[in-house]
């Protein structure tokens, strides 16, 4: 059965290519029935922390990609690496190497001024042993093969391939025991029994060197899928200004974790003109077919679309809690049991226009904002003091009125201005930035029902002031 893993190095955050490949591991396995699983490679002591893993694993559990079994630390298997390598010797497909560093470099200042490419020559390929200097710890080398080519028939690369006299004897085991990154990566695919790797582009060329241990221990080897990076919307490499951001910075920016996991599937993969695929519908379709030959660009605009979709959708109570903290930030206060059940019941209407939760806060707000309500940009300008005593009349025909719904608020106030011989925005948009404070909100009767009738003549009496 299919097994497949996300192997991120824990050296920052989980960024959103690293987000994109995640969710197509994750897509595959799941339409496979098949197995996720999370390593964790963190065999750069230097760079790795336990923040960045921890940061990692937050950004794949708030985007909904639960993995199988406990993340594996690459690290913690070393020990088994470094038996690998032993073998490796033993059956002659490795070898100890003794070139002192300065040696090394020497070989390669000659290389480069001959105008060759600067690689190991292979000086202790083929020598004893009993000639290693004494008190040297060696390296250990993979013997690579010199003739023929190695040929990766790839999902989405097609067939690659090396010509062997390209690949150089990389080193396997550092002097100090400890293994390489080339090394760790296919004994643990290996050993967790991965059947599929797929990853960024950038590890293409690693492949060919892998392809050589997985053969000197005759073990299988896994399919590979490269997908090709992301890129900006101009087409130059993804940078902070395109969106190269952490996955928790999408998060505040306020948009929905079932948006972007359908944002970052077509950000590189097709199913027909499909856009909106739910994640349901995504692990029915998912194929590695699917994935496109070219970079894909990273597309704000496109982002917004169906984060507005997804909002639209939400439930209204989850969408409260959502924006609940953004909307008592700002306020420098909570808003209570009451303040919440008055959104949830707005919700409906907000819902409507935002594009990101950040733009749903800003305009929920004005329905729990404390008296008296700010009133702000064109807004002011329709409380002059002809609407105000506008409004401050509509107020007395209000206030004896019991039936508080939208449509009976609307009709007074239709005949409030049929009777003053005014057209009914000449009324309403007052009402408006009475009310909400700014010329744009959910339909005004609606909120008017909304806020209710006592809060609605005293935010009127507010302006009267
Ligand atoms: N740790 C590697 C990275 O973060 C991924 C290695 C792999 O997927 O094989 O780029």
């Amino acid at each position: 059965s299919v097994v497949t893993r996300f192997a991120p190095s824990p050296t920052g955050f989980l960024h959103i290519g690293g987000a994109r490949t995640a969710l197509f591991n994750w897509l595959f396995a799941r339409h496979h029935g098949g197995t996720f699983l999370l390593r964790i490679e963190d065999t750069d002591r230097a760079r790795s922390t336990d923040a960045a893993v921890e940061a990692i694993l937050d950004g794949l559990k708030w985007l909904g990609l639960d993995w199988d079994g406990d993340a594996v630390s690459q690290f913690e298997r070393r020990g088994r690496h470094a038996e690998v390598a032993h073998q490796m010797v033993a059956s002659g497909h490795a070898y100890p190497c003794y070139a002192s560093p300065e040696e090394l470099e020497a070989m390669r200042a000659e290389q480069k001024a001959a105008g060759q490419p600067m690689r190991y020559d292979g000086r202790w390929r083929d020598r004893d042993p009993s000639e290693a200097p004494a008190g040297v710890a060696p390296v250990v080398r993979l013997k690579a093969p010199r003739d023929g080519e190695t040929i990766v028939n790839d999902h989405v690369q097609g067939e690659v391939r090396v010509q062997n006299s390209q690949l150089d004897d990389m080193v396997l085991l550092r002097a100090d025991g400890t293994p390489t990154y080339m090394l760790s990566v296919v004994v643990d695919d290996h050993d967790m029994n991965v059947t599929h790797v797929v990853r960024g582009d950038d590890h293409l060329t690693n492949t060919f060197r892998q392809v050589q241990i997985y053969r000197s221990m005759g073990w299988d080897l896994p399919e590979f899928a490269h997908i090709p990076l992301i890129h900006g919307a101009d087409g130059a490499k993804l940078s902070k200004r395109h969106g190269a951001l952490g996955v928790e910075a999408y998060r505040d920016m306020g948009y929905l974790p079932e948006a972007l996991r359908n944002y970052l599937l077509r950000l590189g993969w097709g199913h027909g003109d499909e856009e909106i695929i739910p994640t349901e519908r995504a692990i029915e379709v998912f194929d590695l077919g699917g994935i496109g030959r070219s970079p894909s660009r990273f597309d704000f605009a496109k982002l917004d679309n169906l984060n507005g979709h997804y909002m639209r959708l939400a439930d209204d109570g989850r969408l409260t809690d959502l924006i609940t903290p953004l909307i008592e930030a700002k306020l420098g206060a909570g808003i209570g049991d009451a303040g919440r059940d008055l959104l949830t019941r707005a919700m409906p209407g907000l819902k409507q226009r935002a594009k990101t939760l950040v733009e749903l806060a800003e305009s929920a707000q004005f329905y729990v904002a404390p008296r008296p309500l700010p009133v702000t940009g064109k807004a002011v300008d329709l409380l002059g003091v002809e609407g105000v005593a506008l409004l401050t009349e509509l107020a007395e025909e209000l206030r004896p009125f019991d039936a508080w719904n939208a449509g009976e608020i609307e009709a007074k106030t239709r005949q409030f201005a049929e009777n003053k011989g005014l057209k009914l925005g000449k009324v309403a948009q007052p009402l408006r930035a009475a009310l909400a404070g700014s010329t744009v909100s959910p339909p005004i009767f609606e909120v008017a029902e909304l806020l209710g009738k006592t809060e609605t003549l005293a935010r009127i009496a507010d302006i009267a002031q």
